[in-house]
């Protein structure tokens, strides 16, 4: 299974830096997860929007979906001819998207895709990647997803705190690909909504992952410390997310 990190900008994209946006391969299985700001960019880098199996959307904050809008009207306007392409997606996104570009039943929008609802403990099969769901504790309806081929598994946290389906969701995932939104040490007065990066570490390690890739780092935070917090929690490899990187898992 490759990752290819497409974006992951916490909360909003800097130059060259988009929000969140993977790209989950196994042999001619191409899954996109997340689509934020910038990410639509990057994706056509890779390969073309035509050619995708499926798209996860985690939540509906607009850093992990606003660039679906992007992807829809470049299927609808473009050179492309493709319908029916599968997003599994949490509660509320759907709706919103819909909204902005007016798409009622009969819209092509609907055509395009096809959209299938997901929460706590579903499991689909896309092409040769088994791919399963977690409802996570954010601050709107969120699902985790675990990606599993040729024995390997990845799993992306999407945006959590500390709690939620996320941390059973990992059991024995080889990578972890989790948020570490929160700089230095929770307190009080921080967003219960998402992890720091000891708390990420903490994660990984209970997991028994072999590797933890942090991500959805807000701009201004201090990398280095960062890593620092996730390794005080967790041995084995510790990287942070970042455009461009190609992970084998
Ligand atoms: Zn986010
Ligand atoms: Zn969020």
């Amino acid at each position: 299974m490759q990752l290819d990190v497409l974006g992951s900008s916490g909360t909003y994209p800097t130059a060259d830096h988009p929000a969140s946006g993977y790209l989950v391969s196994h042999a001619d299985t191409h899954i996109l997860c997340d689509i934020g700001f910038g990410v639509f960019g990057e994706l056509t880098r890779r390969m073309d929007p035509d050619r995708l199996d499926a798209v996860v959307l985690s939540h509906r904050h607009p850093d992990h979906c606003a660039d679906f809008l992007a992807l829809f009207h470049a299927l609808a306007y473009g050179p492309f001819e493709r319908t029916g392409i599968p997003v599994f997606h949490a509660p509320g996104v759907v709706n919103r998207l819909a909204d902005f570009i007016g798409a009622g039943s009969g819209h092509i929008f609907h055509e395009i895709f096809s959209f299938h609802e997901v929460g706590e403990s579903n499991h689909v099969v896309v092409g040769s990647v088994d791919l399963r769901f977690a409802v996570t504790a954010h601050s709107v309806p969120t699902i985790a997803t675990r990606f599993e081929a040729g024995g390997r598994s990845l799993v992306y946290s999407a945006d959590t705190g500390p709690g939620g389906g996320f941390p059973e969701l990992c059991t024995q995932a080889s990578v972890v690909l989790v948020e570490a939104s929160i700089p230095g040490e929770r307190d009080e007065h921080q967003f219960a909504h998402h992890l720091t990066a000891a708390e990420a570490g903490a994660v990984a390690r209970e997991a028994g992952a072999h590797t933890l890739i942090l991500t959805h780092l807000r701009p201004t935070l201090d990398k280095q410390r960062s890593i620092n917090n996730a390794r005080a929690e967790f041995e084995g490899r510790v990287a942070i997310a970042a455009p461009a990187d190609v992970y084998q898992i």
